[in-house]
C-alpha cells in the first residue's frame, strides 16, 4: 500500500515541516508533552476503523471483541494507576470530560461554583462563551490578591452564600498545590457534590509530585495529553455510585462511537506511567520548573505567587514593559514557544494579556535535567530583555535551534 507521502505529498509536507519545528524549537507550553512512539503507534491504528457504541460487554455493534479488551486494558490500567474504582476512557477531549460531568450531577439551570478564568480556570468552568455558561449558573472564586494562591477560607464564605450543586477545583493556569482535602470539607458544608478537574496536573499525580484527589472527589475528569503524556484526549474517574450517570452521559447523550485508536494509546500511556520511571520523570519535571522560576527570580522577574509546585510558571511580564502577547512573540521569533495568559487581576484583557505560562513536561520529556533548564532560563532571561532587537534575536534563536536538536524528539528520533 502505498505511504502517505505517495499518496499525499501536501499533507505530507506539513507533517515533516512540523517534526521539524517539535525538534527545532523549545516547546514550554505548560499543556502540551510527547507522546512516545508506543503511544503514536496505538494512536495510528486500524483501531480508527472500528465502530463500538456502548461499553466493553454492552456494544451496539458486533465485532468489538478487540475493541474491548483494549477498552478494558485501559480501564484497568487508569484504575491501577489512580488507585480508582471507576473509570471512563471514552471523553474525546477534556471539555467533554467535565461536559459529561456536569450533565450526570447538576440538573440544566443548576449552580455551579468554579475559578474564575482569569485567575487561572478552563472555558468549561463558567465562560459565556462556552456552554458551561451557558447551560449553569456560575459563581466564580479567585486567588488571593495577596498570596495569589487560592485562599479556602473566602471560598468556603462563597459557597455558603452561593449554595452550589457542584463545585469545580482544578485549573489551567495555577501553579501551586491544591488541598482537595480542602475542597472536600467544602463541599460537604454546603451539601455539593465535587469535581476535580485534573487535566493539567493528573502526569504530576500519577508520579506521587502531586496529592491525589481520588478520596476526595466525586468525579475527577482528566485530558491524556498533558503531563500525563497520552494521546489527545480525556477520561474520567469516579467514585461507585456516579459511574452510571457518567457513562450514559458521555454515551448516549454527548458522543457517539468512542474512538478505539485513541483508546490504544491511552492504554499505553497508562501502562508508561505504571513504569517505575514515571514518577522519576515526574519528579523532574517539577525538579525543571522550580529551577527555572528561582533564575527568572534571581534575575528580577516577577512571578505569580512567588514560585510553583507543579509544571507551570506564570510570569508577570509587567516589570518587563511588555504585554503578554509582546512576551509571546519575542520568545517565539527566538524559537521559544510559550503562551501568553492572563494572571489574576491582569488589567489587560485575554488578546493581550500581562503573563505567560511556562511548562516543563515537553522538555523534560526531551531529557531536560537541571543544568539545561538553567542554559534554557538564560535564552529565555535573555531574549526578553533583547526584545526588538533583531540582531540579538537572531542569535538567540541560532543558539536555541542548535541546543533543541541536540535532544530527541520522543516519538520520532528514539
Ligand atoms: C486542557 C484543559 C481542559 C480541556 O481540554 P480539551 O481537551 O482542550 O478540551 C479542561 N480543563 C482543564 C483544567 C484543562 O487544563
Amino acid at each position: 500500500m502505498p505511504s502517505l507521502r505517495e499518496v499525499d505529498e501536501l499533507v505530507s509536507l506539513g507533517i515533516e515541516r512540523e517534526v521539524d519545528r517539535q525538534r527545532r524549537e523549545l516547546v514550554l507550553i505548560a499543556s502540551e508533552n510527547f507522546a512516545s512512539r508506543a503511544v503514536l503507534e496505538a494512536t495510528g491504528s486500524v483501531l480508527t476503523n472500528k465502530y463500538a457504541e456502548g461499553y466493553p460487554g454492552r456494544r451496539y455493534y458486533a465485532g468489538c471483541e478487540n475493541f474491548d479488551y483494549i477498552e478494558k486494558l485501559a480501564i484497568n490500567r487508569a484504575k491501577e494507576l489512580f488507585s480508582a474504582s471507576e473509570v471512563n476512557v471514552q471523553p474525546h477531549s477534556g471539555s467533554q470530560a467535565n461536559m459529561a460531568a456536569y450533565f450526570s450531577m447538576v440538573p440544566i439551570g443548576g449552580k455551579i461554583m468554579a475559578m474564575k478564568l482569569d485567575h487561572g480556570g478552563h472555558l468549561t468552568h463558567g465562560s459565556k462563551v462556552n456552554f458551561s455558561g451557558k447551560f449553569y449558573k456560575f459563581c466564580h472564586y479567585g486567588v488571593d490578591p495577596d498570596t495569589e494562591t487560592l485562599n479556602y477560607l473566602e471560598i468556603a464564605k462563597m459557597a455558603k452564600s452561593f449554595r452550589p450543586d457542584l463545585i469545580v477545583a482544578g485549573y489551567t493556569a495555577y501553579p501551586r498545590e491544591v488541598d482537595f482535602k480542602e475542597f472536600k470539607h467544602i463541599a460537604d458544608d454546603v451539601g455539593a457534590k465535587l469535581l476535580v478537574d485534573m487535566s493539567h496536573i493528573s502526569g504530576l499525580i500519577a508520579g506521587k509530585v502531586h496529592q491525589s484527589p481520588v478520596e476526595w472527589a466525586d468525579v475527577i475528569t482528566s485530558t491524556t495529553h498533558k503531563t500525563l503524556r497520552g494521546p489527545r484526549g480525556a477520561m474520567a474517574l469516579t467514585k461507585t455510585p456516579f459511574i452510571k450517570s457518567y457513562n450514559s452521559s458521555v454515551f448516549p447523550n454527548i458522543q457517539g462511537g468512542p474512538m478505539g485508536h485513541v483508546i490504544a494509546g491511552k492504554a499505553v500511556a497508562f501502562f508508561e506511567a505504571l513504569q517505575p520511571g514515571f514518577s522519576l520523570y515526574a519528579q523532574q519535571i517539577v525538579k525543571n520548573s522550580r529551577i527555572l522560576a528561582s533564575e527568572l527570580l534571581e534575575n528580577g522577574f516577577r512571578i505569580v505567587s512567588g514560585g510553583t509546585d507543579t509544571h507551570m510558571i506564570l510570569v508577570d511580564v509587567r516589570t518587563l514593559s511588555m504585554t503578554g502577547a509582546e512576551a509571546e512573540n519575542v520568545l517565539k521569533s527566538a524559537g521559544i514557544v510559550v503562551n501568553k495568559n492572563s494572571i489574576p487581576f491582569d488589567p489587560n484583557p485575554p488578546v493581550i494579556t500581562s503573563g505567560i505560562r511556562i511548562g516543563t513536561a515537553a522538555v523534560t520529556s526531551r531529557g531536560f535535567m537541571e543544568s539545561d533548564m538553567r542554559y534554557l532560563s538564560s535564552l529565555i532571561i535573555d531574549a526578553l530583555r533583547y526584545k526588538t532587537d533583531v540582531k540579538s534575536i537572531n542569535k538567540i534563536s541560532n543558539k536555541v535551534s542548535e541546543f533543541a536538536r541536540s535532544f530527541k524528539l520522543p516519538g520520532v528520533d528514539d
